[in-house]
Parts: C-alpha cells; structure tokens; sequence
C-alpha cells in the first residue's frame, strides 16, 4: 500500500507492529494460498503454529488467540485439513473479546523505502530470531524453532527460491544444533550468510544495505581481530547481544492497534 504513511522508528529496535503484521501475512495470506494441508504440510503448519502458541512473547490477546488455534488444531485427527477450516477457526477466535490478531499490515522497523523491498521477508526472519531467543530461555528441543522454520520455509514461504536456498543450508548444518544457544546463533550466522549472497542485488534496499549483522556501532564487542588480521566474531558477546537484543522485554509497542 503505498499510501501507507512513513512511521519513524529505531533502527537498533524490535518492533511488535512488524510481529504482529508478519503473523497476519502468514496465517491470512501466505498460508491462505494452500487450499488443503495434508501430509508433510499438516505436520508443518502444526509444528508451526505449535511453535507459536509456545514462544510467541506477544500481547495477551494475541498469545490466547495462538494457544487457542493451537489447541483445535492438535486436535484435529484427520489426515487432512482444509484452508477454509483453519480460517474459520481463526477469524471465529478472532473475534472474541479476549483474542485477535490484528486484520492488516503495519510495517515499522521492516519499512522499505518502496513498497516492494523489505515488509514481510524481514518480519519472518525477525519472527523467528524472537522465537529462539524465547526457546533458549523457555524450550528443551534445541531444534524445535528452527526445524518449524525450516518446514514452514520449505513448505509454504511464498519466495521459492528464498525457500530453496535456505533448505539447502538446513539439511547441510542444522544436524549440529545441539544445545538452544546454538540454534540463536545458527540462525543468526545463517541470516548472515544470506546477507552476504544478497549484499548488492536487486533486492536490497538501498536505504538498508545488507551487512554483516551486528555492526560495530550496534555492538563492537561482538566484533574482533585475530592475530592474522582478519575480522572474527567474539560469539559469547553476539550470543549475548542477540539475546537482548530479541527478548521479549526490549520488543517496542509503538503504532499497535
Ligand atoms: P532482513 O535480511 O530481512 O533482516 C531483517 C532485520 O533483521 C534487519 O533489518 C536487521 O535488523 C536484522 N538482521 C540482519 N541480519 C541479521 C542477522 N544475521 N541476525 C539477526 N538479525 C539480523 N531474498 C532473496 O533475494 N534471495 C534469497 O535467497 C532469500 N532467502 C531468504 C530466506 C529466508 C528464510 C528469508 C526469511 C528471507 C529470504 N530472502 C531472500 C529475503 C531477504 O533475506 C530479506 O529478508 C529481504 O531482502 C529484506 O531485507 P531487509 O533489509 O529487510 O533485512
């Protein structure tokens, strides 16, 4: 919508606005693209929404609003469920006094300066470091989160060759998480990676180029030199940054509904 007025917002903050508006896109748009869910997309968007109902750090009514989805949807024993169903449910919980999830988008911290760069790809990735970050304090499967993410990815993100890229990147290193720190750092340094491929290409938002993620100015202790000179990073000190800068009690309030 290119009506949408500019929201000023802090570049070295989490928005709750852009949480909220990705679960939105996903659970109404990107999802709503699949008629029927069965198979290995059953077990996907159920891992996916379980994943939620557990780690989503969101406002009350939004958090019941997820639990409750999730508690029909792990009832539901038939092999296949239809997009229709799903919709009913949550348009139903939706409207209740006590849980809703917001009807639309509203972009802050994943504004694009044009309304094709940045929005929802940036709300996902947000989305899911929030979610490790939860998990490394409120989990036990270290690979929970991120094997959601993978098959969500896999199974319904709408850029498909974003989907295959990460796939590849999944099957060739998620094996080596083993501990819940690790995956917060799995997911940080393969997003790195992707910044890396995407510095300079046609989809990068001149007003927010890709870079290697913690910058020095964002925090430099993550940042070091080995003894050759070469750029290293100090990953006790990224672990402890992500850790605050994605937990729940930092994500801003700002332009909610
Ligand atoms: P994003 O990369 O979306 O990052 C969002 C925000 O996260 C940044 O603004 C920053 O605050 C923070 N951040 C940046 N780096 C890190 C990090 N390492 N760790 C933690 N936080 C960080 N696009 C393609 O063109 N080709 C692809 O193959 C492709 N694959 C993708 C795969 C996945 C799983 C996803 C979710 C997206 C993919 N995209 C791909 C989209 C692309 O990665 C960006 O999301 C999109 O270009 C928007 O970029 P952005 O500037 O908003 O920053």
């Amino acid at each position: 919508n290119t009506e949408d007025p500019w929201r000023p917002f802090d570049k070295f903050r989490v928005y709750m606005a852009d949480l909220e508006s990705t679960l939105h896109y996903s659970l109404r748009v990107e999802l709503g693209a699949q008629s029927v869910f069965q198979g290995r997309a059953l077990t996907s968007l159920k891992a996916y929404i379980s994943v939620l109902a557990k780690y989503f750090p969101g406002r009350p009514i939004v958090t019941n609003l997820l639990k409750d989805l999730n508690s029909w949807l792990q009832k539901q024993t038939g092999d296949r469920i239809s997009y229709e169903a799903f919709k009913e449910k949550l348009e139903n919980d939706a409207q209740s006094p006590n849980s809703t999830l917001p009807d639309g988008v509203r972009w802050v911290g994943c504004q694009g300066s044009q309304p094709h760069f940045r929005r929802y790809p940036c709300g996902v990735w947000t989305l899911f470091h929030v979610l490790t970050v939860q998990a490394n304090s409120k989990g036990s499967d270290p690979q929970e989160v991120l094997r959601a993410m993978r098959s969500y990815v896999h199974n319904f993100f709408g850029c498909r060759e974003c989907a295959g890229h990460f796939e590849n990147m999944a099957a060739e290193t998620l094996e080596q998480v083993t501990s819940l720190p690790t995956a917060v750092l799995w997911l940080w340094s393969r997003h790195n990676v992707v910044n890396n491929r995407l510095a300079g290409a046609l989809s990068e938002d001149p007003q927010f180029p890709k870079i290697q993620w913690p910058p020095p100015d964002m925090c430099s202790a993550c940042h070091a030199v080995k003894d050759n000179g070469e750029h290293t990073w100090n990953l006790t000190e990224v672990l402890k940054f992500l850790l605050t800068y994605f937990s729940s009690d930092r994500i801003l309030t700002d332009y909610l509904e």
